[in-house]
């Protein structure tokens, strides 16, 4: 069935929103052009940022599948919409480091952007209201939000995936510093990678220059957010071709 328009609205989150379809099993996601940080604390719109962000996302999962990752996007509509399978999704945020910044400079008094062998994997729950604090597998088990399988698949997963994202971000002149993925699963139980794959959940550099291209522009008043995303976008496209 070809999916032509989104039905009702399922969810609404900071930069995306959620609608059904006529295919129980795949919903309609938009992206917004909010950004924000610190846990929604911070927020603003940027014109063309859903745009700019989703077409990142898009070329990325496209990636991945063409890897044989097991991811949910399946098409996209136009530049800030896309159909993506129906996952429930885990509240669970996994953060893969190759080198430090960000919260592990400040939890560890790391020395920002020192490499970390091997990459660091963490697991935060997804909570504003308990501000995401870090969790480990005993307490997603214990919490029931995760069997220690899936835990184990997860950080498997965002191993993998980090080292096929870094060495196509390498071939393009840019530093993978960090970076977020969620999982959910579908309707046979299995985990998919699901929400998105942008310069908002991401940490990542300028190999030349050192400059920032991601969110952290924003978050710490620095930059041109815009022009950082469109650098990432125009880099990508040119290493993998049009979405
Ligand atoms: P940190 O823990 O240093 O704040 O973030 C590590 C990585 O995960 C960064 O790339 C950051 O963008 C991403 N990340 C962590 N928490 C969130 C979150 O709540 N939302 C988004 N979009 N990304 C996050």
């Amino acid at each position: 069935m070809k999916i032509t328009k989104p039905g009702q609205k399922i969810a609404e989150g900071k930069t995306k929103v959620v609608y059904a379809t006529e295919d129980p099993n795949l919903v309609w996601l938009h992206s917004k052009d909010q950004v924000t940080a610190l846990n929604g604390k911070k927020h603003d719109d940027f014109a063309n940022k859903g745009a700019l962000a989703n077409q990142i996302s898009t070329l990325l999962f496209q990636y991945l599948n063409d890897q044989g990752f097991q991811i949910h996007f399946v098409e996209q509509i136009n530049a800030t919409d896309d159909v993506v399978q129906k996952l429930t999704m885990l509240p669970v945020e996994v953060v893969v480091r190759n080198r430090a910044a960000g919260h592990f400079v400040i939890r560890f008094g790391a020395e920002n952007l020192q490499p970390l062998n091997p990459p660091v994997q963490e697991f935060y729950y997804k909570s504003d209201q308990q501000d995401d604090p870090m969790i480990n597998p005993s307490q997603l088990e214990a919490l029931q939000i995760a069997t220690p399988e899936e835990s184990q698949a997860m950080e498997a997963q965002a191993r993998a995936l980090t080292k096929a994202l870094t060495n196509l971000f390498a071939q393009s002149g840019m530093q993978l510093v960090d970076i977020k993925y969620e999982f959910g699963r579908n309707q046979q139980g299995e985990l998919i990678l699901g929400d998105e794959l942008s310069p908002d959940n991401m940490r990542i550099i300028d190999q030349a220059t050192g400059q920032s291209l991601d969110k952290d522009v924003y978050r710490h008043d620095n930059g041109d957010l815009q022009h950082g995303y469109q650098t990432v976008l125009d880099r990508l496209t040119a290493q993998l071709g049009e979405a």
